[in-house]
């Protein structure tokens, strides 16, 4: 199986090589098989990408917001048109399942691409009367943006930083995951044929390095990086070196309550969708169940039976529910945290091993129940298929344990009590909450994390302020006033 891209970066609207860059292999984590060889970018190539962007950006801020946006929405219906092809490609790249990748992946990118488009021509100023004088107000791009992604969903991060950045006259370099490079070659591909003048959208491979590179670049406007929290703290000390503006969208632990009056089978569908979807590779995942004693022994046995039903196998086969890891990396990392809960005393209630396939990076589906709070399972962001079950008695006592962590990103209340589903929201240190759903994060929402997880918001009419600055004009009407 093959996935060579006709070259490893795009820069300037073409396909650009360079072969003295250290090379990055691509594999296939369902059975651990190189797809593509990418080199990364040398410092000639990232000067390359910026001067592209940094020369065409002032052109297409300089176009009506309509037509920016026509090209964005060209674009969408293009990620539409290929759906299948494009899933197949996020299926190997990330080893998720076409069941996923189908319905969640590029198309919520294409979302983002229409949605930007439609909400482009809405940006404007204020004009804020002083008597006789008056201030306007223009929302202005920021210039150069500066995107690193994450391997999770390498889609979909290429076009939720993307589209808002483009939509509103900004001109982008993308340096995806080392991971999982593939799809954002193809984002680029589908903009040129959209009709996105050369250089607006760029995508350079590489590592930390790469990233490094660009971040500290003179002309570069703004960071937006979804990643780890320790990464993150390295960005956004770079970039605040250079004073630019950021996006950090990060790492969580998020706590999922369920009170003893939630529908059972809805609690179960939910804590499982928010551990298990994409093998438990999503930021936001409610990793941390908190359930209340009274829905304990029902919860937990309803849920080591349909988690023992995922049907985990071949990401490409119609049927399979839940794929590999990433990377091997990912693998050893997963494992030591299921180690390390055995050993600290969680219970097992289902999984906690390898899944033999085709070597593969499988992990089962893997539950422990009567965590507690200090456990390392409890407090540090795993990214894989584990789900920590705690127990707790009062209201009171579930948020006060759910906030007791550093990260802030996401968090989900199941009650069918609705009066205390919003008191309960309302107290959680979280920036995206769900009551009675999780994970469900659809472009017209801002979405982003408090705390270690994050600064910023992604998505929704919040992206606005993230990729534009305001420009405040004082017009005098009158004689000057003067005091000499
Ligand atoms: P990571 O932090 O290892 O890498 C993220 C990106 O940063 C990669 O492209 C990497 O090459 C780059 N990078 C690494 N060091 C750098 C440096 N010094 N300067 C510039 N760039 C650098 O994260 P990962 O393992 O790829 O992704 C998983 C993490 O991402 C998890 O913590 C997850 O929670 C987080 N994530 C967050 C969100 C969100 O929206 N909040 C979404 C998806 C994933």
């Amino acid at each position: 199986m093959k996935a060579q891209p006709t070259a490893s970066h795009f820069i300037d609207g073409a396909f650009v090589e360079d072969t003295s860059g250290a090379v990055i292999e691509v594999i296939y984590p369902a059975t651990g098989a190189v797809l593509a060889r990418l080199h990364e970018a040398t410092p000639a190539l990232i000067d390359r990408a910026l001067a592209a962007a940094a020369r065409a950006q002032g052109d297409w801020a300089a176009l009506r917001p309509v037509e920016r946006a026509r090209i964005l929405r060209r674009a969408a219906d293009l990620i539409r048109a290929h759906g299948e092809e494009l899933a197949r490609l996020e299926t190997l790249d990330t080893g998720k399942p076409l069941q996923e990748t189908r319905v969640a992946d590029w198309p919520s990118g294409a979302d983002a691409l229409e949605y930007f488009a439609g909400l482009a021509p809405t940006v404007t100023g204020e004009t804020i009367p002083l008597g006789r004088d008056f201030i306007y107000t223009l929302r202005e791009p920021l210039g150069v943006c500066v995107g690193i992604g994450a391997w999770n969903y390498p889609s979909q991060i290429a076009c939720w930083k993307s589209a808002p950045a483009l939509a509103f006259g900004n001109a982008m370099v993308f340096k995806p995951s080392e991971v999982t490079p593939l799809s954002a070659l193809r984002l680029a591909e589908i903009y040129m044929q959209a009709g996105l003048p050369p250089g607006l959208f760029n995508v350079v491979q590489g590592r930390g390095a790469v990233g490094g590179a660009l971040i500290t670049d003179a002309r570069v406007a703004k960071v937006s990086l979804t990643g780890s929290v320790p990464t993150g703290r390295k960005v956004y000390a770079a970039a605040a070196e250079g004073m630019r503006y950021v996006t950090m969208e990060l790492g969580g632990k998020s706590p999922l309550i369920l009170f003893d009056d939630a529908n059972l089978d809805d609690a179960v569908g939910a804590a499982m969708m928010a551990n298990f979807y994409s093998s438990g590779q999503v930021c936001s995942n409610g990793t941390r169940v908190f359930v209340q004693k009274g829905l304990k022994d029902a919860f937990l046995a309803r849920l080591k039976e349909r988690s023992e039903a995922i049907r985990l196998g071949d990401p490409l086969e119609e049927a399979t529910q839940m794929g590999p890891l990433v990377s091997q990396t990912q693998l050893d990392k997963v494992m030591g945290y299921i180690d390390t809960a055995k050993r600290e005393g969680a219970r097992l209630v289902t999984g906690g091993a390898r899944a033999d396939l085709n070597s593969g990076y499988f992990v089962q589906p893997t539950v422990f129940a009567d965590v507690t709070d200090d456990m390392t399972l409890a407090r540090e962001e795993v990214f894989g298929p584990v789900m920590a079950v705690l127990d707790f008695d009062t209201e009171a006592e579930a948020i006060a344990r759910a906030n007791a962590t550093e990260f802030g990103l996401a968090a989900g209340v199941f009650t069918a009590d609705l009066t205390r589903a919003h008191r309960v929201v309302g107290q959680l240190q979280a920036g995206t909450c769900w009551i009675n759903a999780y994970n469900l994060t659809p472009v017209e929402g801002p979405f982003g994390g408090n705390k270690a997880s994050g600064v910023g918001r992604e998505n929704g009419h919040a992206a606005v302020q993230h990729y534009t600055q305001v420009k405040s004009v004082y017009v005098g009407m009158g004689p000057v006033d003067a005091s000499f």
